[in-house]
C-alpha cells in the first residue's frame, strides 16, 4: 500500500500540465458526488504515477502518468471540475 497523500502532492505534476492553480480546483466526484477542493483530496504516488481519490468514497477520481515527454490524463472519475478564474 502506497502512503496516503493529500492533493498537495500532486500539485507539481498538475501545475505542468494546467495554467492555473488545481490545489484550488473543485473535482465532483462521479462516485457520490461529493465536491472538494483537489488540494483536499487523497493522492497516492507510486512508480506508476499519481492517483487521486475520492476522500469519502475511495473512487479513483484523477490517474496521472508521464512516460517520454507525455502526460496521460484519466479523469473519467471527476463528474464536474470547477476552477476559479480569480488568482
Ligand atoms: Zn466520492
Amino acid at each position: 500500500m502506497e502512503p496516503k497523500l493529500d492533493g498537495n502532492a500532486a500539485a507539481g505534476t498538475l501545475q505542468e500540465i494546467f495554467p492555473f492553480d488545481m490545489t484550488l480546483a473543485q473535482a465532483t466526484c462521479a462516485g457520490c458526488g461529493a465536491t472538494d477542493v483537489i488540494g483536499a483530496l487523497a493522492v497516492y504516488m507510486h512508480g506508476m504515477g499519481t492517483v487521486v481519490r475520492c476522500p469519502s468514497c475511495d473512487t479513483v477520481l484523477i490517474r496521472m502518468a508521464q512516460t517520454k515527454g507525455r502526460y496521460f490524463l484519466d479523469m473519467r472519475g471527476v463528474l464536474v471540475l470547477q476552477i476559479g478564474t480569480e488568482a
